[in-house]
């Protein structure tokens, strides 16, 4: 323990554990700017269509190809708490809105680039990080004035959009318009409230074929097999039992109550166990079904009644599973044999066991309705196939986004350059020390188009040049970077649009972490414990906040 002797009568008081580190003002805030500034370059070259991929391979030396902001930060275990906050805004955008968490940290770094210099300047943390929170403000309500209501043509677009060139060709339309029609299927409306859980869209990867074989299945998708051979493995009109209960007798309970003397005890033992496990088939089989969905395990003399009856069983599925069945068939999960009633059973067309690759995955579909959905999506490589996954759920969430605000922007830049010329226009406004802020704003949020220049291989200072011009006239306000050349292009007319929703929740995530960051002027970092830590009841560790 290092003693610090703070001024308290004469009373010593332990400030840090030995080996704490810290670093105060000037020192700190350039620690952490610099640490900052450097998560912000490490996933700019990934921004964008022409984005680069990127390799990570961890200690274990698994390895992950993406393009992914948020995943690329999750990879590469940040240390320094400077960066840790820029990690933290790119997840609370991908938790929020599940899109624009590379766009996130780049602005975050570019707002700090402005700090460092304003600091430089002699403005105080605590101005940049009011005339930072000002300035989103202002963005605000740029966004809100340049929205348009989307259609449905729009929200396609937009999942496009997402897509990127992550993937391409008629993959890319394909997981677009899967990711519409799967949202558009379980959204749900409650008092005028568009309900969207995205956990009813399960998503199951299988390696093989392509991508372009990706399937949306208006049910579900089992990664189990029919449990025993004798059953039917195709069943069209299916009434399914979903069964929380286990179809098995537990054997301690009959072990404790029964004392086997002689052969013919041991038959009647045998027998007895028989007849409960031909009670419960024919429980399930007097309600209609003609399929079982159990969540427990089904005994083989079980099976083998079942296999009788031609009705078709699965075992130990999934409790996710079972909660989309339900939702996908309109069934309800049961959780006693005692209970199950013909009104319980959920339906679908089909339930069919197919072979998947390498696997046997059991289909329910063809549901009426289904408030659950099943994407079956298929790839090459097993890091395509993680890899469409990430770019699948971006998609899905950009679709769900629009549906719950169907206010959409521009992409390709032209929203911040909109952004950047009305913060430059009511900078000149505030004046005094402010004012710098304001334009330092401006400044940075230009970094989404410059780095989308950047990464296009084109020159960014025309392509900014080009755009601040084009944005100064009336009908400007879509016109965004093309990938193509220095010549500004409207991005409706291209295509190329985003949820409102993004924008906004990038930008405030972004001016939050860089405010944090900046007005940090007193880093602690306590050693990691190795040894036990002092007993509890032990001298007290005092703290100065
Ligand atoms: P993020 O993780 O921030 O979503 P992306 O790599 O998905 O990062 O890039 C998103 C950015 O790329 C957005 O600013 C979007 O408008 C832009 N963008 C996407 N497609 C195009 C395009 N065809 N032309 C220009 N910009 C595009
Ligand atoms: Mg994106």
């Amino acid at each position: 323990m290092s003693v610090i002797p703070a001024n308290l009568g004469g009373v010593p008081v332990l400030l840090l554990k030995e080996g704490s580190q810290r670093t105060t003002g000037k020192d700190a805030l350039r620690n952490n700017l610099s640490a900052a500034i450097a998560i912000a370059e490490a996933v700019k070259p990934t921004l964008g269509p022409r984005g680069r991929d990127k390799m990570l391979v961890d200690s274990l030396g698994d390895i992950t190809v993406t393009n992914d902001g948020a995943t690329i930060l999750k990879e590469m275990d940040v240390q320094n708490p400077a960066a840790k906050l820029m990690v933290q805004a790119s997840r609370t955008v991908d938790d929020e809105v599940g899109d624009g968490t590379t766009s996130a940290v780049v602005l975050a770094g570019a707002l700090l680039e402005q700090a460092s210099n304003l600091i430089e300047k002699d403005i105080h943390p605590t101005l940049i990080a009011s005339g930072f929170q000002h300035a989103a403000e202002i963005a605000d309500k740029v966004i809100d004035s340049i929205s348009k209501q989307a259609d449905d043509d729009l929200i396609l677009q937009a999942a496009l959009t997402s897509i990127g060139n992550k993937v391409e060709g008629d993959a890319k339309r394909k997981l677009a318009k899967i990711a519409v029609d799967s949202v558009s299927q379980i959204k749900e409306e409650r008092d005028g409230k568009i309900i969207i859980d995205q956990d009813l869209i399960q998503i199951t990867k299988k390696q093989g074929m392509g991508l372009l074989d990706t399937e949306l299945v208006y049910g579900v998708v089992l990664d189990k097999e029919v449990v025993h051979p004798a059953m039917p493995k195709v069943i069209r009109d299916a009434k399914i039992a979903i069964i929380d209960a286990s179809l098995e007798i537990e054997k301690t309970q009959i072990d404790a109550e029964i004392r086997i003397a002689d052969p013919s005890q041991m038959k009647a033992y045998l027998d007895e166990e028989e007849n409960m496990l031909k009670e419960m088939v024919d429980k399930i089989h007097a309600s209609g079904a003609n399929v079982v969905i159990c969540q427990k395990g089904i005994d083989d003399v079980a099976q083998h009644f079942l296999a009788k009856l031609n009705i078709l069983a699965v075992r130990r599925a999934k409790r996710s599973d079972m909660e989309k069945l339900a939702k996908a068939t309109g069934g309800n999960i049961v959780t006693s044999l005692e209970d199950l009633s013909p009104s319980d059973l959920g339906h679908a067309e089909l339930v069919e066991e197919r072979k998947i690759g390498d696997d046997k995955m059991v289909f329910v579909e063809g549901c009426a309705n289904p408030k659950a959905v099943s994407i079956l999506l298929r790839g090459g490589l097993e890091r395509a196939v993680d890899e469409a996954e990430r770019v699948l759920k971006d998609a899905l969430s950009v679709v769900a986004d629009l549906y719950r605000s169907k206010a959409i922007v521009p992409g390709g830049g032209a929203a911040e350059a909109e952004i950047a010329k009305t913060l430059r226009a009511e900078a000149a406004k505030i004046g005094g020390r402010e004012q710098l802020v304001v334009e330092a704003f401006a400044d940075a949020i230009e970094a989404i188009p410059r780095t989308l220049a950047e990464n296009a291989g084109l020159d960014s200072v025309d392509v900014i040049t080009e755009l601040r011009a084009v944005h100064e006239k009336p009908d400007g306000v879509n016109m965004g970077v093309s990938m193509d050349g220095t010549e500004p292009v409207d991005m409706f007319k291209l295509g190329v649009v985003e949820p409102a929703l993004v924008k906004r929740q990038v930008i405030r995530a972004a001016t939050e972490a860089a405010s944090v960051i900046v007005r940090i002027d007193d880093v602690i970092m306590s050693a990691r414990s190795k040894a036990p830590s002092t007993p509890k009841g032990g001298p007290s560790e005092g703290s100065n906040d």
